[in-house]
């Protein structure tokens, strides 16, 4: 028999598709020019760098000339981030409001701005891994520079109240920024009705070429860049553009987009069974709201076993599958999202996250299910802590 493979990493990454693929490759090519260049090689490139600005701005209701290409989401977190610090800085303002359990790429870089003295609050996520708007509204200050929060998590998948946090933000003239990497292609968007100031966007995500992103930012607010050299992008991100990238993000966004709500139905029940299969696993948690969640996304904690060794043994079964962000696994720490959301150290360490693509099937699940199921049991059966639970000498620390 071949070994079955059933791909439910794709909040890690996807798959390109055919479409991505074949909007890119006129432009390795063919129409291999630089847009920067006067010839008509060159202006064939640009105009095709224009279409697909302007594919993406419609997109998410924004205009060509507030969409800033990137190397990805880390890029455009990183840039809005920054942006934001330095000209709040040049006002005295060196306060900045944001959550426990965004990406690393928003993390790290507030870590870098509080060693240079800014200070940064991390709202609680609450155990659904929602924040509300009224925390945003009671961490504000005289001195808030920016407010970024995320638009869906990574690693829980739930979905933060984008619209009602952007309205506080605008009514207090503080710029809002939402990491919306794993909400482009799954959620609407509309910078204009949501109230968002600036929005970071990554290809890899929705099924185009990995290493091209989006930063949006509003008309009239101030980009710094990050990368100094040309012109390109009205001077705030230096270099030649990856014009295949660009190209096979604008097709696969656009597709995406003109999906979203018939593959997010689908997505949806296929989350569902795997919710309700999961469940019935004794000592199990859904981590993350069980409704505003990402349609693809599920995410549990099984106590009395390892997640690594769940993801091995899964792995040998052909079933792919994560314990959360790609960026902890291979380290010991526990996620820091399943931390913020109140679970303790040794439960976080028995977390699986499956997150479904468009191309999983029905009979996929099924398997999946099957599969969790016996591989937790067979874990569990060879575990010295399970055992003491099950003895009494620990108590069980999940119903
Ligand atoms: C993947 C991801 C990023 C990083 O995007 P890259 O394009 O891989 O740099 C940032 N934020 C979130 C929420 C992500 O899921």
């Amino acid at each position: 028999m071949t070994k079955r493979m059933i791909y439910l990493d794709n909040a890690a990454t996807t798959k390109m598709s055919k479409t991505a693929i074949n909007a890119m490759l006129p432009y390795m090519d063919g129409v291999y020019g630089n847009p920067s260049s006067l010839h008509s090689v060159g202006q064939a490139a640009a105009e095709a760098l224009a279409n697909a600005r302007q594919v993406i701005a419609d997109c998410i209701g924004a205009s060509p000339n507030e969409i800033t290409f990137t190397s990805g989401g880390s890029e455009a977190d990183n840039q809005a981030i920054i942006s934001a610090a330095r000209a709040g800085e040049k006002k005295g303002k060196k306060h900045i409001i944001s959550t426990a359990f965004e990406h690393h790429a928003v993390l790290h870089t507030l870590k870098k701005l509080e060693r240079e003295g800014f200070e940064v609050t991390l709202l609680d996520v609450r155990e659904n891994g929602i924040i509300l708007p009224e925390q945003v509204e009671n961490a504000v200050r005289e001195d808030t520079c920016l407010v970024t929060v995320m638009y869906a998590n990574n690693e829980i998948g739930t979905i933060q109240p984008i619209k009602e946090i952007g309205e506080i933000c605008r009514a207090k003239g503080i710029p809002f920024h939402t990491d919306a990497v794993q909400a482009a292609g799954h959620l609407h968007i509309n910078v204009k009705e949501q109230n968002i100031d600036m929005l970071s966007l990554s290809a890899h995500k929705f099924h185009g070429p990995k290493g091209i992103g989006v930063l949006y930012a509003k008309k009239g607010i101030l980009i710094s860049n990050l990368i100094e050299g040309g012109a390109q992008e009205r001077g705030k991100r230096a270099g030649t553009e990856n014009i295949p990238a660009i190209m096979g993000m604008a097709a696969a966004l656009k597709d995406a987009c003109n999906n979203i709500d018939a593959d997010a139905k689908k997505l949806a029940e296929l989350r569902n069974r795997l919710i309700s299969g999961l469940s019935e696993i004794p000592h199990s948690v859904l981590n993350g709201d069980s409704e505003k969640r990402l349609p693809g996304n599920v995410n549990f904690c099984f106590e009395g076993i390892e997640g690594e060794s769940l993801l091995l043994l899964l792995d040998d079964k052909g079933v792919y599958a994560s314990s959360g962000s790609a960026c902890t696994s291979g380290s010991l720490d526990p996620s820091h999202v399943l931390l913020a959301i109140g679970r303790v150290h040794d439960i976080a360490h028995g977390s699986l996250r499956l997150s479904l693509s468009e191309e999983n099937t029905e009979e996929e699940v099924e398997y999946t299910v099957q599969t969790v199921k016996e591989v937790v049991e067979y874990l569990r059966s060879i575990s010295p802590v399970w055992r003491d639970l099950v003895n009494g000498k620990k108590e069980f620390l999940i119903k």
